[in-house]
């Protein structure tokens, strides 16, 4: 039976960091699906539209890697799809908290679903998507945290925004 795994996030934007555990991911699941989160923050950077269209051409020669969105609970989505394992990146104690209130309340409203955590990379556990906004909002020089699409897909964004 093919293993598969759902990596659930808003990936607003993406960053080197996801990367490395999607990678990492790849090598121990036949499949990868990655649920773009369609939550719609005041605080967003990118749509959910750019954030799936980043990932798809990113990941464009990886069959192995999946790419989709949701949008509500992430266990109905994970029930809809029939994959009940759900992946997590685990960078600090500040994430462990809020993953397992997470892990816990998922896993009691669906008996079947089960979190599993990838301890991230110590090259990249202090990335996070907010740090990224944080200095692209204010004019510095995120290149060493994100993939080069994303760095070409935000300046656009801030170019046209002016
Ligand atoms: P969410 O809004 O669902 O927390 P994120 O896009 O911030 O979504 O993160 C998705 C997942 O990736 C989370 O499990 C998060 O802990 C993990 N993650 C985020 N940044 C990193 C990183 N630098 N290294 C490893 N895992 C990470």
């Amino acid at each position: 039976m093919k293993k598969s795994v759902i990596y659930p996030g808003s990936f607003d934007p993406l960053t080197n960091g996801h990367v490395n555990i999607i990678e990492r991911a790849a090598r121990c699941f036949d499949e990868v699906i990655i649920g773009v989160a369609k939550n719609s923050s005041k605080n967003s950077i990118l749509t959910p539209d750019e954030r799936v269209y980043i990932f798809k051409k990113l990941f464009k020669n990886k069959k192995k890697i999946i790419i989709d969105q949701f949008e509500g609970l992430l266990a109905e989505y994970v029930n809809k799809k029939k994959i009940y394992t759900i992946l997590r990146g685990m960078r600090t104690v500040q994430d462990f908290e809020y993953e397992l209130q997470m892990a816990t309340s998922n896993n009691k409203l669906n008996k079947k679903i089960e979190t599993i955590f990838m301890v991230a990379d110590g090259n990249y556990s202090h990335i996070s998507s907010s740090l990224i906004k944080d200095i692209i909002r204010l004019g510095g020089d995120a290149s060493n945290f994100i993939p080069k699409i994303v760095e070409k897909e935000l300046r656009k964004k801030l170019l046209k925004k002016g």
